[in-house]
């Protein structure tokens, strides 16, 4: 019983009952007694919530000493977490190092707590280790049964949190290591507080909440600040990482004297995931590095010097994430102009494909698609050169390209069709959010190579590109496994079966209204997947959710099964239902040929035939769908 219960319950009869003075008495009474009841129920409280408090203690502190064992079975046996299982069992299969790191106790009830918890496997880069860590490493709900308390649930940490605005100082130092100074922007819904990644070797020396220090913890990549819900506050970090210079592990970042980068995967500033809607933030970026290297983020920037330092000043056009950065002594910037575009290339001198050549390809993508979907996002297209691993176009991040030591081919047709470069400045149309990121990006740029394509080697090669793509998918070993709506870890699905999602969409609006479509999502400044859905929709006259989510959401592709006899075919789907047109080709026994469509939408349906007698028949005769019979 509580305090106010204990009066609500007194209280009717001391009104009814006595005299003033006899209430006046007795209500001082009871005011005495309910206070003694109440110090003695806070009493046993405080040893309730300590006996829970050391019984929780206890369970987070077994399951850290089992993390550091080599034992799956016994580590499965206190932590019933799949996702934690896995990445356990993965570190023991592969032998790799692990360290259980710091926890914290969020908060804790009655029969349930919220628990920072935390663990690294080690084996090479840090921004590798932070995002493997990432499936171990969270905010976990803890449920007790009588004394034992057991991890049940994990939380997103981006669930209702917001990030708004990134204000970052980066100072490179190059070959050695950087100091960010990063003023955060954040509102903060969620009752556990604020939970960011960031690369677990940062070394933090200052953290500030709204100007004001406050409790925070740090591990396994994951940084938890505790804060109050409100929007609108302001978070300061600085800290330091030394970069590594790993000549066998480039990848994620590596620094040397005369060129280096870090990728946004090495986490070497604060974010929530590479897929969350909630941290599109705008950033401004101030970068110091010796005015001996140049130095390209990943956003429109400009530079100055300032006696022998070099100051570029980036800024974001359009809400973003995971910023890269890029240095090299031995560079050179050339700048083009091109409609509202700067066309920018950080390179040295014997950079391939030459510069002109480089911006003529450019220029020629560029027109192609706005004539289809009208003008991208941006003003900024920035190529910028990776010397240290390799040729070739390696990745696209925020407005750049991020190239090898040399460039590869910018469009080809054998042996199988590619527009890789103008893949790349397809993506300047698209900044998707959410679930199906990958859809509308990598689906959506590996699409547009087809237009580039057909508009260089005429239309007849858009087959053959889409049966590449189709193969690609089958060898990728992605049917069953991952479905595009939560191709979080872009996988690669969303290149092949992403792209043909928008080929067969293409089929059904026709190629006016496909490019409507992308016009009207663009222009929407809604890039999630649902808008997708209704630009879709609003464009064909229909309801198009049933076709794309059917698409999206399946790890399959259809299996068809089709049976004939002289006036049917019998069509039936094995696996998953997908929603989508399909077309025949009968040929009669009298001679005559007829096309037919059939809206295919549930396990079994049937075409009947009343104009005569099949002989033979063609399923899906110009390949418009992505399906295997069975
Ligand atoms: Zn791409």
């Amino acid at each position: 019983m509580d305090q106010a219960t204990f009066f609500e319950l007194w209280c009717p009869l001391l009104t009814n009952t006595f005299s003033d003075l006899q209430i006046k008495r007795f209500t001082m009474k009871i005011l005495f007694y309910s206070l003694l009841l109440s110090m003695f129920l806070m009493t046993v409280n405080c040893f309730a919530q300590a006996g829970a408090d050391i019984n929780l203690k206890r369970s987070i502190a077994l399951i850290d000493s089992a993390f550091q064992k080599e034992d799956i079975e016994g580590f499965n046996k206190i932590v019933p977490l799949k996702g934690m299982q896995e990445f356990y069992a993965y570190a023991v299969n592969k032998k790799l190092k692990k360290a259980s790191g710091a926890s914290k106790i969020i908060r804790l009830d009655k029969d349930s707590a919220w628990v920072f918890l935390s663990g690294m496997a080690f084996y090479g880069n840090s921004g590798d280790e932070t995002s493997l860590a990432d499936y171990y490493t969270g905010i976990y709900k803890f449920q007790r049964t009588g004394l034992l308390w057991e991890v049940k649930d994990r939380l997103n940490i981006d669930r209702l949190n917001q990030i708004k605005k990134h204000k970052l100082g980066l100072d490179v130092l190059p070959g050695k290591e950087i100091k960010v100074k990063d003023t955060l922007s954040i509102d903060v819904n969620d009752f556990f507080g604020f939970a960011l990644k960031l690369n677990h070797k940062a070394k933090l020396e200052k953290l500030l909440l709204n100007n004001a220090k406050t409790d925070f913890t740090f591990g396994g990549g994951l940084l938890w600040v505790n804060t109050r819900l409100k929007k609108k506050q302001q978070l300061i970090i600085h800290y330091t990482i030394e970069v590594e210079s790993d000549e066998k592990d480039k990848n994620s970042a590596y620094f040397s004297q005369a060129y280096g980068h870090m990728r946004n995967q090495y986490f070497w500033h604060p974010f929530f995931s590479f897929s969350s809607a909630n941290d599109r933030a705008d950033f401004n970026l101030y970068c110091t590095i010796p005015k001996s290297c140049h130095l390209a983020t990943s956003l429109p920037q400009r530079e100055s010097l300032i006696g022998d330092v070099r100051i570029i000043e980036a800024k974001s056009e359009h809400p973003t994430f995971g910023l890269s950065v890029y240095y090299d002594r031995d560079w050179e910037v050339s700048t083009f102009k091109k409609d509202q575009i700067d066309f920018v290339l950080y390179a040295t001198k014997d950079f391939l494909p030459e510069k002109k050549a480089l911006y003529a390809e450019f220029s020629k993508n560029y027109d192609t698609l706005e004539k289809h979907f009208g003008k991208p996002l941006g003003s900024y297209f920035g190529i910028v050169q990776d010397r240290s691993n390799g040729d070739g176009w390696k990745n696209r991040s925020n407005s750049v390209v991020v190239a090898g030591e040399k460039g590869s081919s910018l469009i080809r047709d054998k042996p199988t069709p590619r527009a890789t470069f103008g893949h790349e400045i397809a993506h300047g149309w698209t900044s998707p959010v959410g679930p199906a990121t990958n859809f509308l990006m990598e689906g959506w740029a590996t699409y547009a190579e087809s237009l580039l394509l057909s508009s260089v080697y005429g239309d007849s090669i858009v087959h053959t590109f889409f049966q590449s793509q189709k193969q690609n998918y089958l060898n990728g070993k992605f049917n069953g496994n991952k479905s595009l709506w939560e191709d979080y870890s872009n996988s690669g699905v969303s290149y092949s079966k992403g792209s043909w999602v928008f080929y067969m969409l293409e089929h059904q609006l026709g190629k006016k209204n496909m490019s409507a479509l992308m016009a009207n999502f663009i222009r929407s400044g809604d890039q999630s997947v649902q808008s997708f859905i209704r630009q879709s929709s609003r464009v064909s006259g229909k309801n198009m959710e049933p076709f794309l989510f059917s698409w999206l959401k399946s790890k399959e592709i259809p299996v068809l099964a089709i049976q004939q006899s002289a006036k049917q075919l019998k069509i039936s789907q094995q696996n998953d239902i997908f929603v989508f047109p399909l077309e025949f080709k009968l040929k009669l026994k009298d001679g005559a040929y007829l096309n037919k469509v059939v809206n295919i939408n549930s396990k079994e349906q049937l075409l009947n035939i009343t104009e005569g007698e099949i002989e033979s028949y063609s399923v899906d005769p110009e390949n418009k769908v992505l399906f295997t019979l069975k």
